[in-house]
Order: structure tokens, then sequence, then C-alpha cells
């Protein structure tokens, strides 16, 4: 039997293939794995056009250890990072900057627009303490999508550093350092590059991780010293998540076979469309507007009904096959449909599908 869709942030629905890298043991000395590491690595920088400049610092764990690992070791303790928020993801950032005694000030634009340059412009000029900004690509907790080359641009002018989180948009939406000026971009295997969960990574420019020894707050999360390490042995600092990084490995193969990030999401594009008009289709409406809408998850308003119940929904859809995720919004009730994964749009169909016999049992107009 097939395993449910999963329509959700992450992780996600992969391939069979890259399943079925995992079916072999590796050990942490084997010189087949630390080049397999390599690789991996050297085509994440590639994919930012870092060459030269950038590096890539693997990370055992989920991708917010990665998000802690790269602000802990990347801004000094003296520093203050702003953080650009609207939505979960925005304020977890802020929330372990200062778990790790860092200073840090929110820019909060609240959930329902991006973030606006011109409020960042006026953030900077009036605290000169500010040393980096850290803005969420897509915000995964709504889906929307926030204007990076215009944030990094104002970064810029301002002479701060600026560190993304691209976790839900590495490998659909282009990033390339040749036109975005950033110390790091951040983001993990399970999300749009279809491996699975277990590693994050940060591409930091090298001169900034250079400055970075003896910064962070933490041993497991020093990311200048993970990159120490691997650049004198060649391996892993601490046990990798081998069959993670043999995933990520066959991950990479099959999005290269795709045609690389412009089929990529050219394919999402294709789901979240087939997405949007069928949910249309059903009366359900999408909560943003198609142009802040990025092609990697959905929120949708919950319809308006006394049967309405995300739990009763949930698991109707599931035994169709289809698995879906809470909305995570504080002030309207809504639910999130996924467009990313190893899926095209017959899945989209099969998932309308399920959701509107879903509604069907429970009563509700569909
Ligand atoms: C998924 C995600 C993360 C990391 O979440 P984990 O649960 O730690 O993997 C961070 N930021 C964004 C924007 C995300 O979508």
């Amino acid at each position: 039997m097939r395993d449910a869709l999963l329509l959700t942030p992450g992780p996600l629905t992969t391939s069979l293939t890259t399943k079925t890298a995992m079916l072999r043991d590796w050990g942490s000395w084997d010189a087949d794995f630390n080049a397999m590491t390599a690789r991996v690595c050297r085509r994440l920088v590639s994919l930012i056009d870092g060459e030269g400049e950038y590096t890539c610092v693997p990370l055992q764990g989920s991708g917010t250890f990665a998000v802690e690992a790269a602000i802990g070791t990347l801004v000094p303790r003296e520093g203050k990072l702003l953080v650009l928020a609207n939505g979960a993801y925005g304020h977890r950032m802020a929330r372990l900057t200062a778990v790790m005694g860092r200073d840090v000030e929110v820019l909060d634009v609240g959930e329902t627009s991006p973030v606006d340059p011109a409020r960042v412009d006026a953030a900077l000029r009036a605290d000169k303490r500010i040393t980096h900004v850290g803005v969420i690509h897509c915000e995964t907790s709504t889906g929307i999508l926030n204007p990076l080359s215009d944030v990094a641009r104002v970064v810029n002018t301002h002479r701060r550093r600026l560190i993304v989180d691209a976790m839900s948009s590495f490998g659909a939406l282009a990033i390339s350092a040749r036109e975005i000026d950033f110390d790091a971009v951040i983001a993990s295997a399970n999300k749009c590059l279809e491996g699975v969960p277990g590693m994050g990574f940060v591409l930091a420019r090298q001169s900034s991780l250079m400055q970075a020894e003896g910064r962070a707050h933490s041993l497991s999360l020093d990311l200048h010293d993970q990159w120490c390490y691997l650049e004198r042995t060649g391996q892993w600092r601490f046990t990798p998540p081998t069959h993670v990084v043999a995933a990520l490995a066959q991950a990479l193969d099959q999005f290269d076979a795709e045609g690389g990030q412009p089929a990529r999401l050219a394919r999402y594009q294709a789901n979240c469309h087939a997405l949007q008009e069928g949910l249309r289709a059903m009366g359900l409406q999408p909560f943003l507007p198609e142009r802040w809408q990025a092609p990697i998850i959905v929120t949708v308003h919950a319809p308006a009904h006394p049967a309405w119940d995300f739990g009763d929904f949930y698991r109707r859809t599931k035994a169709r096959g289809v698995v879906l995720y809470p909305g995570k919004l504080t002030t309207v009730e809504t639910f999130r449909v996924g467009c990313i994964g190893a899926i095209d749009s017959s899945d989209i169909d099969a998932a309308l599908d399920a959701m509107r016999r879903s509604l069907a049992d429970m009563g509700i107009p569909a």
C-alpha cells in the first residue's frame, strides 16, 4: 500500500528512490561516506551560486537546530539581532536568540502581510546597535512570501548582516549570492529538496564564519567548530545522520534530473494552482491574496459551519490517504495544505477529492 500523502510543511512525501537510498549502513570514518558528504555540501553551495565565497556547514538535527547554530555562531555575544517577524517561525527565531542570551528585537508586522522593507530601514536607522537582521523567506505558518531581495538591499545599505531562514523555500525559490547579499542561508534536507528529516545546513559566508571562533553558546551547535572539524578531517564532528545524508545525496540527484530549481518551482506552482482552484470550487477560501502566496503551503479559512472540526476532518482525510496540517494563526480558524514534496497535480486532485468527500461526510456542503 502506498504511504499517505503528506500535504504538510515537512516532513514530506519522498520518492521511493530516496527512501531506498537509506537501506545501507555507512561508517562515519568511511571514505565513501565522507566523499558523499563533501559532494552534498558542494551541490548545496552551488544552489546559491556561492562557489568560492560561501561554505556549507551541515548539522545534525531538525531545521531549528541549524537556525540556533547559525545565530549563536554568527552573531557576536555583544551583537544585536533584529528579527523581522510575520508568523511563528520569526517568533521562534527571536525566542531562540533570547534563550541564548543575545540581544534581540522583533519587528512584528502581524501575520497577514509581508515584511515591509521601509520599516526595516527605519528600524536600522533608529538603532545602531543592531548588527544582524534575521528574516524568514517563506513564513511557513501562513505560506506568505517575504520580499527577500528588497530586505537584503536595505540591510546592505546600512552595512548590517543578513541571516535568512529559507527552510521551506530552499530549492524551490531561487536565492543567488550573485544577486542577494547575505551572511547565511539556513535550510534543511526534508523540505523542498525532498530528502528525509534529520539534518539542517547553513550556507555561510566564509569570511564571517572565520571570525566566529569561540562565539557559540553551545558546543554541539558551534557552527565554526563543526566547520573546522569537517575541513580538517572530512568527517562530521559527532555521529553523522548517515542514512539522512545518503537520502539527501539521492534526492539531489533527482532534483538535478528534474531540471533543478526552475523545474521544482514549476511543479510546486502547478500543485499550488490546482490546489487553490480546487479549494475555491469547494467554496473554501485561501487565506492569503494570490500575490503574497508562496507555492509552498496554502492556508485555508475553515468552513463557517457548525459541524466543522479540524480533528474530525483530519481523521477523515487521513483515512482516505491524505495528511493535512492544522492552522497556526492566532486570530482566525484555518487549516493548511502543503504543495511541496514528491507529489504532482494528480496527487493534489486526489487530495481535493478526499477533502470533498470528508466534508460531505461531515454534513458540510462542498
Ligand atoms: C520547517 C521550518 C523550520 C524548522 O523547523 P523544524 O521543525 O525544526 O525542522 C524553520 N523555519 C521555517 C520557516 C520552517 O518552515
